[in-house]
């Protein structure tokens, strides 16, 4: 019989197959806090389960099911992992630490469907989506591996985690649990290009989690040239789920721009930018662009970035420029994207 993957298993699941073999439920703290706090790779480590019980599970389950190919180290300290999930497909995790915390990047999908024509993810095309339980086992991994803990989680690594929902929401379940990693919500970031039903749902599912929406141009014939998707879902049916978002969790909404050299960057652009945000409750974070192979597109120049940032403070829009990381090893935003089968 092959064995399940106890990594990321829904709590609910753990009671239930303890209640199966007559254990009692209290076996289940023990279990969690050997997982998720002292990531134990081995039942054998357990060593305050009785030897029958660690018999059972090691006879039942798998600690993990992935294998790190790879991990490279950025001169700026951002290290990146390339993880394999059998039977089919790896994804590319990424920790940034900073002075007095760590943030982990965290893939939904391996490759991504959405297509955005700057992101080396999207122009590498799609294969799955990843499970709830490899979703919770790439934070397991890179804390094994790195001897540390990540203090925010951020979604926005490969895919789109709004076409793979409830993958995303049974894996915050176990991250957000008191009986998994215990991240607490306001410390995690969902990020998406802007699907309108599963924004509004987001927000009743999970209003402490953090939304960012990646807008990145303010007309739809150019926001579909640069995110295809948006011929589906145009920027006028986003911002209405925005505001619906707003409605129920009234927390603000980070709005991502990548800035390309005269693609998305000029000063008109900024002022609409400001009239579609205009007394919405949200905070633009600009992001100059990485030039990733295959694409065309130039990084806006630090002058363009400081204008574009001015018109849009002028017109009362709280702004941050985000600081590229990990750019020696092709691990900053929209450069993932190794996705072999
Ligand atoms: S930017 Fe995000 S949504 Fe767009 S293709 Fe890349 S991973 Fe997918």
């Amino acid at each position: 019989m092959e064995k399940r993957n106890l990594i990321g298993l829904l709590p609910s699941d753990i009671y239930s197959w303890l209640e199966t073999e007559g254990e009692p439920s209290f076996r289940a703290q023990q279990i969690f806090q050997w997982i998720y706090e002292k990531k134990a790779d081995s039942f054998d480590k357990m060593s305050n389960l009785p030897l029958t019980l660690r018999e059972k599970l090691d006879g039942t389950f798998s600690l993990g099911s992935s294998r790190v190919e790879e991990v490279q180290k950025s001169k700026d300290g951002t290290v990146k992992f390339l993880i394999r999930f059998p039977p089919q497909g790896t994804v590319e995790t990424v920790l940034i630490p900073h002075l007095d915390h760590r943030t982990l990047c965290l893939s939904t999908q391996v490759g991504c469907p959405v297509g955005c024509t700057f992101c080396a993810t999207g122009l590498a095309g799609f294969r799955r989506n990843l499970t709830y339980q490899e979703i919770v086992e790439e934070v397991w991994v890179v804390e094994k591996e790195m001897g540390v803990v990540a203090n925010n989680l951020v979604f926005m690594g490969m895919g789109e985690p709004l076409l793979n929902y409830e993958n995303v929401h049974r894996a915050l379940q176990v991250i957000n649990s008191p009986e998994g990693f215990r991240k607490g919500a306001r410390r995690i970031t969902v990020s998406t290009v802007g699907i309108p039903d599963k924004i509004v749902k987001w927000g009743r599912d999970w209003p402490e989690v953090n939304l960012a929406w990646s807008m990145h141009a303010p007309r739809d014939e150019l926001r579909s040239w640069l995110i295809p998707i948006n011929k589906v879902y145009s920027l006028e049916q986003v911002l209405g789920a925005i505001k619906e978002y707003l409605a129920i969790t009234h927390r603000r909404v980070t709005v991502e721009y990548t800035l390309w050299q005269e693609i998305n960057d000029s000063k008109e652009d900024a002022q609409e930018v400001a009239k579609l945000l205009k007394n919405l409750l949200v905070h633009v974070n600009l992001i100059p662009g990485n030039l990733v192979s295959y694409s065309t597109f130039s990084p806006s120049s630090p002058e363009r970035v400081k204008a574009f940032a001015s018109v849009l403070e002028e017109r009362g829009i709280k702004v941050t420029i985000r600081k590229r990381r990990g750019q020696d090893i092709q691990a900053a935003c929209g450069e993932l994207y190794r996705i072999y089968s």
